[in-house]
């Protein structure tokens, strides 16, 4: 009897044994629902066997294997053994935890048969029929016979966009002779609608180079300024893969941006099927995409970082578009990287994968400069005559603050709404302001549950932690001391909005943050708002800073950036350079000519100067020449091991211990546990260890001997992670 050998969804990394009477080799990648403990679970299935280390007469028998749907393919399930070893995570969690939730659940599931590519049209004798011998109760019917009678043919995606019920009336109408049925051509290829924007130089020269060396692996960082036109570098290189027949996978950083990009890949290729995925979809939406995908009538695929792991099987082009974002890390359970797994899918299928990027992460501006990576530059923009915005530093030591905003950048403003233009003021922290202080003793308002302080909600009188989410009410004074005199200090985007509603009355002011786009749509009608010029300032944190175009926008206002650059966090520069480069960038973009304004207390900083002069390059040696003295990743490769308990000293005490059982070759070195930066949070202390070296293969070698060392260690009350290439310490 053939043995399965099956991965579960639990939080030890071994395979199952299970009997079974009919399973082939077919049939691994499939799901399985197999007895574990009292429970019936799902696994998939990993390996066939004859032999097994248990016992045979304790082997239980599988349950049933679900064959509705199609095994995951084996350069899948490689790619997810892979992330296993690498992240040093079950292999069972690694898979179950990628796949839609519809089928981590125990139970066949549904799928909705994709729409053929058939179209109806009406037959001569249809078109002698009067719309009357419809009854007028089938107000549907009425709609599907008049939308016939209006245009030469209609697709099924037509039909159902007339209601969803309306494909109901097709078999009646097919079996009277009113309409007949006919294959739609089955063209994926690059059908273009609306107007191509002829591709400058620089555009056309990347797009030669990538389409030359498609049928190979290849790394290319593309390298553009905001507003170069990367999307269409990346539209021309998906042109030859759709004629081919292949699928292409677009990762991109953000939620917010599918809509934007999923619009501008739609009216370029029309005809081609494009599904979605992120976590904004319902679970049979995002089983349907990936279906799609699966079979291979999906042609793009767009997602954000889960994405990476949908099975294409005509596999033809990757394309990660800000691949410097840090969204693209997870950064709980599985902390993997989908740029990171993105390339290792395209090496496997030895195809091209294309890194885009205005300010590439170091690590990938590394392996650019010492050749792991192609590099192709894009340094003007795509639209004519739109130069780079011109960046000016206000000095806080000179011009006072008054809310947070200086007079320069008030009148520049006030300038902006004379001529109609839109301006944007950054400021990237919501709430009206960070700190609730004690004018008499110094105190301020902490969360119980986290190191953090809770900042200010004017708004709903509420004191909220942004960490946690904990919120309370003011209080009426001081609990330290007694004084009632608590008032808000530093800025956020609320006070900003208020101070910028008393200096501009008549403005019409958008505030974008997490508070004011939480409700559903509310994104869609404000970025509606935006591009329609009902809007004359918008206060905005990061939420704006990424991909978004704003054709009218002239002025960028970036109030308080200085936090971030004495952190202690060594990517912290790196971090504020990207994002102050993207915010600038919005600026400017189609025929206004952009300034951006910059209130600090250290214009003579680097990264400032950097940004003045929009020089990348001059900014990216400086941190790296930093990060070699320290020795930092790029030059060094890290992975952390976390720990989380009620109390400090066990999460220390179970950290100790497990430098004790290590035994690390030479080139790698084990640093002492220290609290993590935020060393509470969620009611839990947090410490850390650091694991550096500069090999990547003995770190990994030395780290899947001590994991398993370190699971022998029984300690209850703390949790531990290892995180690999970690971003956030
Ligand atoms: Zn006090
Ligand atoms: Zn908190």
């Amino acid at each position: 009897m053939p043995i399965v050998r099956v991965a579960i969804n639990i939080p030890v990394d071994t395979l199952f044994d299970y009997q079974t009477v009919d399973a082939t080799p077919d049939d691994i990648g499939l799901r399985v629902s197999v007895p574990f403990g009292k429970k019936k679970v799902v696994g998939i299935i990993i390996a066939i066997s004859d032999t097994t280390q248990i016992d045979t007469g304790k082997l239980k028998p599988v349950c049933s294997i679900y064959r509705e749907t199609k095994p995951l393919p084996a350069s899948l399930l490689e790619l997810f053994r892979f992330c296993s070893e690498y992240y040093h995570h079950p292999l069972g969690m690694v898979i179950l935890n990628s796949l839609p939730a519809a089928m981590r659940c125990n139970k066949a599931i549904q799928i909705k048969k994709p729409a053929s590519n058939l179209s109806f049209e009406l037959t001569p004798a249809g078109k002698q029929i009067d719309r009357s011998v419809i009854p007028a109760r089938n107000r549907v019917a009425r709609r599907l016979f008049s939308a016939f009678l209006e245009s030469a043919a209609l697709t099924e995606t037509q039909i159902k966009q007339i209601s969803p019920r309306a494909n109901q009336w097709l078999p009646e109408w097919l079996h009277r002779g009113w309409i007949a049925a006919k294959q739609a051509p089955a063209d994926t290829s690059a059908t273009v609608t609306g107007s191509i924007p002829i591709l400058t130089a620089e555009q056309a020269a990347a797009v030669n180079a990538i389409t030359a060396g498609l049928q190979q692996f290849n790394i290319w960082l593309l390298h553009g300024i905001t507003g170069s036109g990367k999307t269409e570098v990346y539209l021309r290189s998906i042109e030859p893969v759709l004629a081919q027949g292949k699928q292409t996978l677009v990762l991109i950083p953000e939620i917010n941006l599918t809509p934007q990009l999923e619009k501008i890949f739609r009216s370029r290729f029309a005809a081609t099927p494009i599904v979605s995925l992120h976590s904004g979809l319902n679970d049979s939406e995002r089983l349907s995409g990936w279906t799609q995908a699966q079979s291979g009538a999906a042609k793009i695929i767009l997602g954000t970082r889960l994405a990476v792991f949908t099975p294409l099987p005509d596999l033809g082009l990757i394309i990660v578009d800000e691949e410097q974002d840090s969204s693209f890390k997870q950064q709980d359970g599985l902390r993997y990287s989908a740029r990171d797994m993105a390339i290792f899918r395209a090496r496997q299928h030895a195809v091209t994968v294309i890194l885009g990027s205005a300010t590439p992460s170091l690590e990938s501006y590394y392996n650019a400069l010492n050749g792991r990576y192609h590099t192709l530059r894009l340094q003007s923009r795509a639209v004519r005559n739109a130069g780079l915005p011109s960046i000016h530093l206000i000095d806080t030591r000179i011009h006072k603050m008054q809310d947070g905003l200086t007079e320069p950048l008030i009148n520049a403003i006030g300038r902006c709404l004379i001529e109609k233009n839109q301006s944007l003021v950054f400021i990237n922290r919501r709430g009206y302001a960070p700190v609730l202080l004690c004018k008499s003793c110094g105190w301020s308002a902490a969360c119980q549950r986290c190191s953090s302080r809770l900042v200010v909600h004017l708004r709903d009188k509420q004191l909220s932690c942004h960490h946690c989410g904990h919120q309370e009410s003011f209080p009426r004074a001081c609990p330290h001391c007694g004084n009632q005199d608590l008032a808000p200090f530093g800025q956020g985007t609320q006070r900003v909005e208020d101070a910028l509603t008393s200096n501009f009355p008549a403005a019409r002011i958008l505030r974008i943050d997490r508070d004011s786009t939480r409700r559903k749509n509310a994104w869609h009608d404000m970025l509606q708002a935006i591009h329609g010029h009902q809007i004359d300032i918008l206060i905005g944190t990061q939420l704006l800073s990424k991909g978004h175009d704003f054709p009218n926008l002239a002025l960028v206002g970036i109030v308080s950036a200085d936090n971030s650059l004495y952190s202690t966090d060594f990517r912290a520069s790196e971090r504020l350079f990207t994002q102050l480069m993207q915010v600038a960038g919005r600026a400017g973009r189609a025929q206004i000519a952009g300034t951006v304004l910059i209130q600090t207390e250290f214009p003579n900083h680097p990264l400032y100067q950097a940004l003045q002069h929009h020089d990348y390059d001059g900014l990216a040696q400086i941190l790296l020449s930093e990060r070699k003295a320290a020795g930092f990743p790029p030059y060094v490769f890290q992975a952390l091991l976390r720990g989380e308990a009620h109390d400090l000293n066990p999460v220390l005490n179970f950290l100790h211990q497990a430098i004790k059982l290590a035994k690390p070759p030479e080139a790698v070195e084990l640093f002492d546990p220290v609290p993590a930066q935020m060393h509470r949070l969620k009611g839990l202390e947090r410490a850390q260890l650091l694991i550096q070296s500069t090999s990547r293969k003995q770190l990994q070698a030395f780290l899947t001997e001590w994991c398993v060392q370190i699971h022998a260690l029984t300690n209850h009350k703390v949790r531990w992670t290892l995180d690999v290439d970690p971003l956030e310490f």
